[in-house]
C-alpha cells in the first residue's frame, strides 16, 4: 500500500492529521508531494512576500522530511493532472489530504478528487486546517452561526466535550521510490518572477515554533489582553503567516495557551476578568483570536458569496466612490502609499508595504479609512491586502474588511465610525509606532504627533517637518466625509427596508 500525501496549507510533520493517517494505513509508504500550482502564482491577488513564505516553509519542511527518511517531492502544474500522472508512476493507491474551505479550493479539490478516482486512486480528505469545521456547529435550528458571541460559546461548549489532542509526528516514513516524472527544485522567487521588496517574516515549522515559544516565555501570551491593542508593542504571536500556511497547527496554538492558564478551560461561569489576574486574561483573550479565525472560515464555507460580494446583501445597493473617479484614484494611492496626512494610517500602511504584515488594531483603523473616510469599496483594500500581506488569507481578510465596512456577518454597526486621530491618541499614545515608521514625523512633540497639521508654523520649520512639503496635509476632512459615508448608509438602509 502506497498513499500520496498532497500537501497544501499543512507545511509541517508534527501534528498533521492527514500525514499521519497516511503514515498510519501505509506502514510508512508515503509520498510526500507539493504541487506548484500556476493558478496559484498567477491569480488577481498573489503576493510575492506569501510566495517567498511559501518556498522557504517548503525548504523547511523538505529538511523534516529527510529527517524522517524521506524527502518532498515537488511538481509543477495543475494539481489534477500532475498528481493522476504521480499515483500511476508511483503506483500509489490513494491520495490523503487536509481539508480547506474556501469556494476556489473546494472547487479544485473536487475536480481532484473526481480525476483521480476515475484513475482508480482513492482519496480521502481530513480536518486539520480549524480545531472545528463545516457542520460540527450549528445553531439549535440547523443553521450555521452568524455572530461571533453565540458561535464562541459552541465552539467553547463543543471543546470541553471533545478537547483536540495534537498529536506528535511519524515515527519514520520510507524513502522516496525513483520516479519517472518531472520534479523540480524548490525554486526561488525570483526564478519564479516575482521581486521581494519587504523584510519578510521568516517562514518553515521550526520558526513557528519558536515563535509560539518565545510568545508563551517572554509573557506576552499572559499580558495578552493587556497589550494586544497597541502596535508599539510586541504584543501579540505574530503566527498568522504561520497558521496561514499550517507551519503550525490551531491544535498545538491552543494546547500552549491552555497550558499557561491555571484554571480549566473554557473558563467557570463565574469567570470574570476583571477579577482575574493578567494572566488567565492573556491566554484566554489570545484563545478568542484563535477562535475569530476559525468562525471567518467557517463563515466562507457556508455563505461563500461572501467571498466576492457583501455577505450582508441589503448593502450591495451602497454607493461608494466621490463620483471622480480620478479623486478616488489619487486617494486611494495615497491610502496604499502611506500618505495620506493621518499619521497612524501612513506608519500603518507603511508597515504593511515594508514587512507585509500590519497589526490588528491599525489593520482596523485603516480599513475604516478605506472605507469610511474615503468612501472607497472595501474590496479596493482587501484586494490590496492580499496583495501585500505575508499572512494574506481569504477567510480572514474577508471577515476583516466585511467587519470594518459594516457590510458583514458580525459587522461593526454603520454609525460607529472610527476617528482616526483619537484611535491613535488612545492605542499610540506616545507616537512610538508612527516615529518608527513615519521617519519626516520623528521629531514632531507628542502634542501634535497624531495631528502634526495642527503645529504652529514656526514650530513645523523647527522640528523640520513643514505641512504640505515634508509630510501631507490631511488628504481629507474626516468629521465632513463621516457625516456623508453615514447618509449614504442610512438611504441604503431604507431603501432596503
Ligand atoms: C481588515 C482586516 C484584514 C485582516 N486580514 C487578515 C488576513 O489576511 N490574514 C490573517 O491571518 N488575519 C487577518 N486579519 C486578522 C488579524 O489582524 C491578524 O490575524 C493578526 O493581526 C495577526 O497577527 P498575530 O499573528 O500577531 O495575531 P495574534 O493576536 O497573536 O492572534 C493569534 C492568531 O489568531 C488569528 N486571528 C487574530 N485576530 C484575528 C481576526 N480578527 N480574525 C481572524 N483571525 C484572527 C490569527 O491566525 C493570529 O495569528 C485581518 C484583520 C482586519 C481588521
Amino acid at each position: 500500500m502506497r498513499i500520496i500525501h498532497w500537501f497544501r496549507r499543512d507545511l509541517r510533520v508534527t501534528d498533521n492529521t492527514a500525514l499521519l493517517a497516511a503514515a498510519r494505513d501505509a506502514e510508512g509508504e508515503v509520498l510526500p508531494v507539493f504541487v506548484l500550482d500556476d493558478a496559484l502564482l498567477r491569480g488577481r491577488d498573489v503576493a510575492p512576500a506569501r510566495v517567498q513564505f511559501l518556498l522557504e516553509s517548503l525548504a523547511a519542511l523538505d529538511a523534516s522530511l529527510r529527517a524522517l527518511g524521506s524527502r518532498l517531492v515537488v511538481l509543477r502544474g495543475a494539481p489534477g493532472d500532475v498528481l493522476v500522472r504521480l499515483a500511476r508512476v508511483a503506483q500509489a493507491d490513494a491520495l490523503y489530504f487536509n481539508r480547506d474551505y474556501t469556494p476556489r479550493a473546494r472547487a479544485r479539490d473536487r475536480q481532484v478528487q473526481r480525476a483521480l478516482e476515475a484513475a482508480g486512486v482513492r482519496v480521502r480528505s481530513f480536518k486539520d486546517l480549524v480545531i472545528f469545521e463545516e457542520d460540527e456547529l450549528l445553531t439549535a435550528n440547523g443553521q450555521p452561526y452568524t455572530v461571533f458571541t453565540p458561535f464562541k460559546k459552541a465552539w467553547l461548549h463543543r471543546l470541553s466535550v471533545d478537547p483536540p489532542q495534537p498529536q506528535g509526528k511519524p515515527a519514520r516514513l520510507a524513502p522516496v521510490p525513483p520516479l519517472n516524472i518531472a520534479e523540480i527544485a524548490i525554486p526561488t522567487a525570483e526564478a519564479l518572477g516575482f521581486t521581494i521588496s519587504q523584510t519578510l517574516p521568516q517562514g518553515g515549522e521550526p520558526e513557528a515554533w519558536r515563535l509560539l515559544q518565545h510568545f508563551k516565555e517572554s509573557g506576552a501570551m499572559r499580558a495578552y489582553a493587556v497589550q494586544r491593542d497597541f502596535p508599539a508593542i510586541e504584543g501579540t504571536s505574530r503566527l498568522s503567516p504561520h497558521l496561514r500556511f499550517g507551519t503550525i497547527s490551531p491544535r498545538q496554538c491552543y494546547a500552549e495557551a491552555v497550558a499557561t492558564l491555571s484554571y480549566a478551560f473554557p473558563a467557570p461561569r463565574s469567570f470574570s476578568p476583571a477579577s482575574s489576574d493578567a494572566k488567565k486574561e492573556g491566554a484566554d483573550a489570545w484563545i478568542s483570536e484563535l477562535i475569530w479565525r476559525e468562525f471567518y472560515i467557517y463563515i466562507l464555507f457556508h455563505f461563500p458569496h461572501a467571498d466576492r460580494a457583501n455577505f450582508n446583501r441589503a448593502f450591495d445597493a451602497m454607493t461608494w466612490g466621490s463620483g471622480n473617479p480620478e479623486l478616488d484614484a489619487t486617494r486611494f494611492r495615497a491610502w496604499r502609499e502611506g500618505q495620506t496626512g493621518y499619521p497612524i494610517v501612513d506608519a500603518a500602511m507603511r508597515q504593511l508595504n515594508q514587512t507585509g504584515w500590519m497589526h490588528n488594531r491599525t489593520r482596523m483603523i485603516v480599513a475604516s479609512f478605506l472605507v469610511k473616510d474615503l468612501w472607497l469599496d472595501w474590496r479596493l483594500g482587501e484586494s490590496h491586502f492580499m496583495q501585500k500581506l505575508v499572512d494574506g488569507d481569504p477567510a480572514a481578510n474577508n471577515g476583516g474588511w466585511q467587519w470594518a465596512a459594516s457590510t458583514g456577518t458580525d459587522a461593526q454597526p454603520y454609525f460607529r465610525i472610527f476617528n482616526p486621530t483619537l484611535q491613535s491618541e488612545r492605542f499610540d499614545p506616545e507616537g512610538a509606532f508612527i516615529r518608527r515608521w513615519v521617519p519626516e514625523l520623528a521629531r514632531v512633540p507628542n502634542e501634535y504627533i497624531h495631528a502634526p497639521q495642527r503645529m504652529p508654523p514656526s514650530l513645523q520649520e523647527a522640528v523640520g517637518c513643514v505641512i504640505g512639503k515634508d509630510y501631507p496635509a490631511p488628504i481629507v476632512d474626516h468629521s465632513a466625509q463621516k457625516e456623508e459615508i453615514l447618509r449614504r448608509f442610512e438611504r441604503c438602509k431604507a431603501r432596503a427596508n
